[in-house]
Order: structure tokens, then sequence, then C-alpha cells
């Protein structure tokens, strides 16, 4: 299958081309007509470096609405160092697209954040403990929400977000597709997706 074969925009299919991706990877292959095509939650196994970035990243935007300049969309991460790196391709992959992306993450001033959010976006990468922080703040409203990414899931988990999670999962609608990326499965991660999934979809590459 080629890019322009999931269905992608010409938009985003552009910013592929000038970022030199010229074929999904497998996860890529998976993910993108799947979730371009469904509103059902998804549970995809996948290592670092498999593309995963892109195998949310490019049907997400895909399916935001421009025109509503409201957060449609928040990925959740469990670092800071991710948060950036997942920022900076959504950044790219909507190079020829009006979106707003603001990453928000701990160690930074929250007000140069408060700031950025206070303009509008269309989507938010977080780390749990500052995104519960700005929440708590009333800083940050989830209940736009139509998609919840879930990156390293079975990390976060790790470094003990679960709290943080299940405080942040109860702020978005009941009505929104889930995905949920994961490098092993382990059973908090499966007591994760039991609880906050609707009978999700798996793919594992
Ligand atoms: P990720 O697993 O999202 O961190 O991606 C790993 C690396 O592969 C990153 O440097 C991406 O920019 C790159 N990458 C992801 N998908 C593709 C693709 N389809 N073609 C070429 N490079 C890719």
């Amino acid at each position: 299958i080629t890019f322009k074969e999931t269905g992608l925009k010409p938009e985003i299919l552009k910013s592929l081309d000038e970022m030199g991706f010229e074929t999904p990877t497998p996860i890529q292959a998976e993910t993108i007509p799947y979730i371009l095509d469904s509103t059902n939650d998804l549970i995809a196994l996948a290592q670092t470096g498999t593309g995963k970035t892109a195998a949310f990243g490019l049907p997400v935007l895909n399916k935001i609405e421009i025109n509503k300049k409201e957060i449609q969309s928040i990925v959740l991460c469990p670092t800071r160092e991710l948060c950036l790196q997942i920022t900076s391709d959504l950044h790219k992959f909507s190079n020829n697209i009006d979106i707003t992306v603001v990453p928000v993450y701990g160690g930074e001033p929250i007000y140069r954040q408060l700031g950025a959010l206070k303009k509008g976006c269309h989507m938010v990468v977080g780390t749990p403990g500052r995104v519960n922080d700005l929440i708590n703040r009333e800083k940050l409203d989830l209940s736009s929400v139509r998609f919840l990414i879930l990156d390293e899931a079975d990390e976060m988990l790790k470094m003990g977000f679960k709290d943080e999670m299940d405080a942040i999962l109860a702020q978005t609608p009941a009505m929104k597709q889930t995905l949920l990326f994961s490098a092993t499965m382990p059973p908090d991660i499966a007591s994760l997706t039991g609880r906050y999934m609707n009978t999700p979809h798996k793919i594992s590459v």
C-alpha cells in the first residue's frame, strides 16, 4: 500500500513527500486506513522506531476539523523528550494545513504553555503530570476531545502516572476514539484498556 492509497488528503501527502517518506512502515500500513475509516478504539502493539508517531499522527491530523480551533485531540506520552519529538513530527506532517499543535510538559515554566494554550489549538501533546496540573488550574479544557492517544502506555504506567492518567481520561468525553500504543501488554495495561476502551481493535506488527 502507498501513502496515497491509505486515503490521506493531498496536503498531508505533500508534507510526507517533503519529508522524504515514500512508503508506509508496516504499522502505518495497518493503522492509517483503519483510523481513517473507523471510529473504533484501537490497541497497537509497537516498539519505538517502527514509525508509530506517523501511525497515529497522520490519520488523526487528517480527521481534525481545521475550522474549529478547539482541542480535538490529545496525545499523552511519558517524557518531555518524547513530547517534543511527537510535536515536532506533527508540525512537519501538518506543514501544509492550518493545524496548531501545542506541547505541554514538566520542567518548563508553566506560564509559557499557558500563553500557547490561550491562543487556541487543535491538538495538545503532553506528559501526564503537566496535563493534570493544567486541568486542575482550569487552563486546559478537554471537553472537545474526539481523539485520545496514549503513546508508550506501558512506560507511562511504569513511571507511576496511573492516577494522573485516570484523572485526565475522566475529563474527556465518553464519545471519542481512543488509540493506545504500547511496546508490551502487561496486566496493568489490560486493566486500563478494559476500563477505558470500547471493544478495541488490536494490531500488532
Ligand atoms: P517513530 O517510531 O515514530 O519514532 O519513527 C522512527 C523514525 O522513522 C523517525 O525518524 C521517523 O521520522 C521515521 N519514519 C517514520 N515513518 C517513516 C516512513 N514511512 N518512511 C520513512 N521514515 C519514516
